[in-house]
């Protein structure tokens, strides 16, 4: 399963955020397919559509669909070149699919940061250089071998040397691999490196307990909002803290607990959907009396495959998949109505199936 890897400076608010996610989290017992491992915290996907679906079909039940995150354990200064445990966590960040990187915007002088002062630029841009010189080792490492190939004129050495080198000349000035552009070709080049800077980002600005209603109060959170923006990644607001107090109540408590507080989602929620789309990740349902049911699957998988999560018997005999929109559906009232309206399709092997889309799947056995 993909997994989403929390990332950050010591004392930014990592494990105060990993204990919220595994207070609110899931039980792996429900998603057998969720790793059991302290490190891995399995969480729900909040999805207001789950809601209107059982309502419309009046299922007696009702399942979320979950996802996994790892906690990567406080990256060090100088991890890069291997002295303390820093080779250990770069290894960890190398096995998740979308680094979650937490960034202190909080002030409080009882805790102490590691570089003295509260500044998240200079701590997202220290953890981002060791990312970018551990891609330029792989990078130089991979060079030395296919320069004399390529010298040669050997054509696949030719191809992969003129990648390795815009990947060299970006890490070089300090930009992440993910910022180069590449042709589709080029990057299964890319892929094969497994470079650091080429995974998906996010950051998560941890601010006060009194900045959440407002965020825009404080004054860290635009210089992030900025590097970011530049980046073309996202940030999502969080208060870790709270977060922690909030994962112990119950949906009412938590609701009004929210409302208290000013905030419509609370950050976790906002986290938790964010991570799950930076993975590639979207959803699809399944609507009967008995259940309704959110699936996960990878964007760019096709209706078999996605038959093929929920039993491998679904994907082998294959037929068609009876599939409406989550939208055409609701805006019918009634899966007999949309059908009525020619809003629900037969779909066949080729089908790229859409976030949002309900299916029903026919298959022989
Ligand atoms: P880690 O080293 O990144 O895992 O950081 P911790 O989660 O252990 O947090 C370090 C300290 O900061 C702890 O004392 C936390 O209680 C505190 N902390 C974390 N988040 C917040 C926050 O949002 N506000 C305040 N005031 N303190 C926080």
């Amino acid at each position: 399963a993909l997994t989403a890897g929390i990332v950050g400076l010591p004392n930014v608010g990592k494990s105060t955020l990993f204990n919220a996610i595994t207070k609110a989290g899931a039980e792996s017992a429900n998603y057998p397919f969720c790793t059991i491992d302290p490190n891995v915290g399995i969480v729900e996907v909040p999805d207001e559509r789950l809601n209107k679906l059982t309502e419309l079909v009046q299922s007696k039940k009702t399942v979320p669909t979950a996802f996994e995150f790892t906690d990567i354990a406080g990256i060090v200064k100088g991890a890069s070149k291997g002295e303390g445990l820093g080779n250990k966590f770069l290894s960890h960040i190398r096995q998740v699919d979308a680094i979650c990187h937490v960034v202190r915007c909080f002030e409080d002088g009882n805790i102490t940061h590691v570089s003295g002062k509260v500044d998240p630029i200079d701590d997202i841009e220290t953890i981002n250089l060791e990312l970018v010189l551990a891609d330029l080792e792989t990078v130089d490492k991979r060079i030395v071998r296919v320069e004399k190939l390529a010298k040669q004129k050997d054509k696949e050495a030719v191809a992969e040397f003129e990648v390795l080198t815009k990947l060299k000349e970006a890490l070089e000035s300090d930009k992440p691999a993910r910022s180069v552009e590449f042709t589709d070709e080029q990057l299964k080049l890319v892929k094969g490196l497994h470079l650091l800077t080429s995974k998906p980002i996010l950051y998560v600005a941890n601010v006060g307990e009194d900045e959440v209603a407002d965020p825009s109060s404080n004054k860290n959170l635009q210089k992030v909002r900025d590097y970011a923006a530049n980046e073309g990644a996202e940030v999502i607001v969080i208060c870790a803290k709270i977060e922690e107090e909030i994962a112990e109540l119950d949906d009412d408590e938590k609701e009004m607990f929210l409302s208290e507080l000013g905030i419509e989602e609370s950050g976790l929620d906002q986290l938790i959907k964010a991570a799950y789309s930076l993975l590639g990740l979207a959803t699809y349902f399944t609507a009967g009396v008995q259940e309704v049911r959110a699936w996960t699957f990878k964007k760019g998988m096709k209706a078999p495959q996605c038959a093929g999560i929920i039993h491998t018997d679904f994907e082998k005999g294959f037929i068609r998949a009876e599939t409406v929109s989550f939208d055409d559906l609701i805006a019918g009232g009634s899966m007999t109505a949309a059908k009525e309206a020619g809003k629900v399709r037969l779909e066949g092997k080729e089908y790229l199936v859409q976030d949002g889309d309900v299916m029903h799947f026919r298959f022989n056995v």
